[in-house]
């Protein structure tokens, strides 16, 4: 007699869409838990995504498991999310939940938790102060202030500010500055501004949201910064968390997370217990975070994108803080939108989601006021600034066709600046991250230095008399003559942060200046010091090439000229203009947030664009109708569902059949989907590889996911995938 064979359906994290049949002796083997398996060769870790007792492979030739994991990953709820995820994004399920779950777990590390501090000052360091604090150091000066901010910091904050905050720490620790107390994750609180009352707007939104009753209704949150969407999810959460085993997650850009937002959630939630999940913390911090909420042990988790993917048994409440903000759509491996995974996961579950913006996505903006059928959304709106004494900016654009233009700056962005530096007022200074960079240039013979591995050019370092490609890497010295026609005269143009910052120091060398590289707002440490520095007025003019983040208020800072956007208005990418005037009224929402009034300028050579006009009356709504119809007459999202394929080899001869094949497939495959040429994108060659994409276009949503279906298998098969590097990204949101 023979025992009953145990088969298990391992998920493994191959590009294969199939998952593979393993023997094991544990009748008890569940789905959810990780395994470690032979795979040829190798070994290799899969997940059980399912159990039975057949399999298609004759029982002889049946492997075995090695190892099995005793911790069960997911729950069946995660499961049809993972599930959901890999047939709409047509991604292997494996790599799918391989994705989706915190990296310290693939290494099937089970160990215990390890112990967590909280930081705070003691009376004595209070008393004394910043000015007892020992002579030029720094960073301890900067922990120090963080402190007087924040109260209580954790490592993980203490680690943003600086990586050698533990030297700090002790250095405090000897001085009898500092207690430290074991974390239980539970308590250790500290009080924030006394709790308003919400005003009108906040308070229908607030009963317009439960009246439902706890099931799913989408919402969009809709009202400029500083209206009180923060203190309409707070108060949301708080009537969520009245129900016994309730979980809340609330979805954040990663550059949004900051000590300031995470405090403002502690001292609101005391009793509660409070993780956050992002790529800042440990894997061991992550693991334990994950696990809490995973056990629902803990009530509230704030996270990033991918703590959407979080199993949560007792999910109750889903929001979205910055629903537009494009970093909840992941660029690499499953290209998966936080968002629309998030409502999905709601509607499975049935619970409600709050979407809160400024700016909404055309696609939101579009669901919740334009649908025609039963409303998809439901829409609530805050009309103004939540604390009486703050009012919105003006915004003025300044001709620059019309005026002298010195190296960048017109005469009355000057004088503007020179304004704010008498009056010692905060000046920013705002690039469009897409804006030109500076290049070398021969004036005799127009030599630009270009990439020999993209085409792109490179980018000009002056501090360090470097030239660099800002796409691969690549960097050389910056050459004293012509490699063309032997001129020694070169300069660059174009207009940089550097530059930006030369032309500045000329103009005011008694300010100080302080640039933010291109990224570097993107670390959390960054973003500390800069806060702190603004803080402290150690700043007059910051220049800078991305957003800055929510939560950080500077009080001192009532200018932002804007420079160089105009190429973004007429941009072959559908979304530009969009995301434009989303930047430029974040940006603009840094200038006079307490009671000093805001300037924008923004110079333009088109003053009277649509655009500026709408923004000038900060009418969001006018733009985005505005942008509908175009989109409309374009067949453009949100009227039209979009398919990139990209591809990339190193012959340009490959990646045309590849897609010219694609697309004759896809022709074949459907009539009711417009399948497009395949062409060079802008950035044609990037780090030696030839690349092209074609775009799928369709009406509806399910002639695509069904012509998909079949498509993907095709050029999974495709033999010249082996050659040719290739992904599908569905719902794009960068051509
Ligand atoms: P948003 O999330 O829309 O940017 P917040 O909720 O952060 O807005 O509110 C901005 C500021 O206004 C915060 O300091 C908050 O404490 C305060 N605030 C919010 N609602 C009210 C209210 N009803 N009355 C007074 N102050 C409020
Ligand atoms: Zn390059
Ligand atoms: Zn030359």
């Amino acid at each position: 007699m023979t025992d009953a064979l145990h088969i298990l359906k391992v998920a493994l994290d191959v590009p294969l869409d199939r998952v593979f049949d393993y023997k094991t002796e544990n009748p008890n083997t569940q789905i959810g838990q990780y395994v470690v398996v032979p795979f040829g060769a190798r070994r290799m870790i899969g997940v059980v995504v399912g159990v039975s007792d057949t399999s298609s492979i004759e029982s002889q030739k049946l492997k075995s498991i090695i190892r099995l994991d005793p911790e069960v990953i997911f729950n069946e709820q995660s499961f049809k999310l993972f599930q959901f995820c890999s047939q709409y994004y047509h991604y292997p399920l494996g790599q799918t939940i391989l994705s989706a779950v915190p990296s310290r777990l693939k290494k099937i590390n089970t160990k215990a938790m390890t112990k967590k501090y909280l930081y705070r000052l003691t009376k004595k360091a209070m008393q004394l102060g910043v000015d007892q604090l020992p002579p030029r150091q720094t960073i301890l000066k900067r922990i120090f202030t963080a402190f007087i901010d924040a109260k209580e910091l954790d490592e993980a904050s203490l680690r943003s500010i600086s990586s050698t905050w533990k030297k700090s720490i002790e250095t405090l620790d000897e001085m009898g500055w500092i207690d430290k107390n074991e974390v239980t994750l539970d308590s250790k609180v500290y009080k924030e501004a006394p709790i308003p009352s919400l005003n009108c707007d906040q308070q229908r939104a607030l009963h317009s949201i439960l009246e439902t009753n706890e099931k799913f209704i989408p919402w969009l949150l809709y009202g400029i910064t500083g209206s009180g969407k923060t203190e309409v999810y707070i108060r949301l959460i708080e009537a969520t968390l009245k129900k016994e085993h309730a979980q809340v997650l609330v979805l954040v850009p990663e550059i949004n997370l900051t000590p300031q937002l995470e405090n403002r959630f502690r001292s609101r939630f005391e009793k509660y217990t409070l993780v956050t999940l992002h790529s800042h913390l440990t894997d061991n911090e992550r693991l334990n975070h994950w696990r809490l909420a995973k056990e629902g042990a803990a009530q509230i988790i704030i996270g990033t994108r991918l703590s959407i993917f979080t199993p949560m048994p007792h999910l109750s409440l889903i929001i979205i803080d910055e629903e537009h903000d494009a970093s909840f759509k992941q660029q690499e491996g499953l290209r998966y939108h936080a968002r629309d995974v998030a409502i999905f996961r709601a509607k499975s579950e049935n619970i409600p989601i709050v979407m809160g913006t400024a700016t909404p996505s055309l696609e939101t903006w579009f669901n919740a006021t334009q649908t025609k059928d039963a409303k998809k959304f439901g829409f609530l709106k805050l009309t103004s600034r939540a604390v009486q004494d703050s009012s919105l900016p003006e915004i003025k654009c300044i001709d620059i066709s019309k005026s002298i233009v010195t190296k960048g700056f017109s005469p009355y962005l000057i004088e503007a600046i020179r304004d704010r530096l008498n009056k010692k007022e905060q000046s920013l200074i705002y690039i469009n991250r897409r804006g030109f960079a500076p290049v070398l240039l021969c004036p005799s013979c127009q030599w630009t230095g270009q990439c020999h591995r993209c085409s792109s050019r490179l980018v000009v370092h002056l501090n360090q008399k470097r030239l660099r490609c800002h796409h691969c890497g690549h960097d050389e010295k910056m050459p004293q003559q012509c490699p063309s026609c032997g001129n020694t005269d070169l300069y660059p143009t174009g207009l940089g942060t550097q530059r930006i910052e030369e032309t500045l120091k000329e103009f005011f060398p008694e300010a100080h200046i302080l640039r933010i590289d291109r990224d570097s707002t993107r670390t959390k440490e960054a973003l500390n010091d800069l806060f702190l520095k603004m803080k402290n007025r150690e700043i007059d003019i910051l220049i800078g090439t991305q957003m800055l983040s929510k939560g950080h208020d500077f009080p001192h800072l009532s200018l932002v000229g804007v420079l160089d956007t105009d190429q973004a208005l007429y941009s072959p990418d559908f979304r530009a203009s969009e995301r434009l005037f989303s930047q430029l009224i974040q940006v603009g929402g840094r200038a006079g947030r307490a009671n000093i009034k805001g300037e924008v300028y923004i110079q333009t050579a088109f003053p009277n664009h649509p655009l500026f006009e709408a923004l000038k009356t900060h009418d969001f709504e006018r733009f985005a109708n505005e942008l509908l119809k175009e989109r409309e007459l374009a067949e453009l999202s949100p009227f039209a569902f979009l398919v990139l394929l990209k591809a990339e080899a190193h012959q340009l001869t490959h990646v045309m059949k590849f897609l010219n094949e694609a697309m004759q497939k896809a022709q074949d495959l459907s009539h009711h989907v417009t399948v497009y040429n395949p062409v060079r994108p802008i950035m044609e060659r990037l780090k030696g590889m030839e690349r092209a994409q074609l775009v799928l276009q369709a009406s509806s949503r399910v002639a695509l996911q069904k012509l998909l279906d079949e498509w993907v298998s095709f050029l999974r098969e495709n033999k010249l995938g082996q050659k040719v590097k290739w992904v599908v990204d569905i719902d794009p949101l960068e051509f």
